[in-house]
């Protein structure tokens, strides 16, 4: 299946929460979590205040830190989206201390993050939020269907917000939700380029080494307790020749 992106746009977004209704009915979501949430954002100087609506939840990165930090494989990578098996979640909470967007949780002992609509996507329908969205504001397609859309809208928002701009085309890999900004990203609570933070390296690179010096300790033991051994045979063969 092609690469699939959500579009959302904040420049139609009227921070009504019906996405977020949708998502948590939709879903079945536990009580208390919520895999979207609204987050209201003002910006510019007063007189000259401006406002907007973020829908905050995973951005679904290409090089998503979460996944790269997940020891049981719970958090894994499908058609563009990252997506969730609750059933392997040991709750040990690595993706949340990595995600530079700060959006899984841990509900329950277990992980709580959007987990994507794919398997409504596979059906030909479209996820609880999209459906639902009463403005137009959110879309879901191929990467390059949605990228289209969100030039096209930036495009049109130039007269109205001229610092109008994409968001997820690059960062993080590129993300799996791009985003229609009337402004910079910074402005709108967004960091403009987020890092994968050290410690989603662990799993590459720190957790490989550490493996390998698990075996060498392990070989070097094995090594020591041979050697023990046979001293330890050598002096009960002399104290016995001794007592002959
Ligand atoms: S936004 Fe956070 S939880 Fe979502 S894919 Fe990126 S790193 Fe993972
Ligand atoms: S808490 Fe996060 S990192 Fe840990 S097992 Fe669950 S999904 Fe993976």
């Amino acid at each position: 299946m092609a690469r699939l992106a959500m579009l959302i746009d904040l420049s139609r977004c009227l921070g009504c929460q019906a996405c977020v209704i949708a998502c948590k009915a939709g879903r079945e979501l536990a009580p208390g979590e919520r895999w979207v949430e609204i987050r209201e954002v003002v910006w510019g100087r007063f007189p000259e205040l401006r406002g907007a609506f973020v829908p905050h939840r995973c951005f679904h990165c290409a090089e998503a830190a979460c996944v790269q930090v997940c020891p049981t494989g719970a958090l894994y990578k499908r058609d563009g989206f990252t997506l969730v098996d609750f059933d392997r979640c040991s709750g040990c909470g690595y993706c949340v201390e990595v995600c530079p967007y700060k959006v899984p949780r841990l509900v329950d002992g277990r992980v709580s993050k959007c987990a994507s609509c794919l398997d409504l996507v596979q059906r030909g329908e479209e996820p609880w939020c999209v459906r639902t969205c009463p403005a137009g504001a959110l879309q879901c397609g191929t990467r390059e269907e949605i990228l289209a859309e969100a030039r096209a809208r930036v495009a049109a928002l130039k007269d109205r917000y001229p610092e109008a701009q994409i968001y997820g085309e690059t960062q993080m890999g590129g993300l799996g939700v791009i985003m229609v900004l009337p402004a910079p990203p910074e402005a709108l609570g967004l960091p403009a380029q987020p890092q994968i933070p050290p410690l989603a390296i662990w799993k590459d690179g720190v957790q490989p080494l550490s493996l390998g010096a698990l075996a060498l300790s392990v070989l070097t033991s094995g090594i020591a307790f041979f050697i023990a051994r046979r001293r330890h045979l050598e002096e009960k063969r002399n104290s016995q020749n001794h007592g002959e």
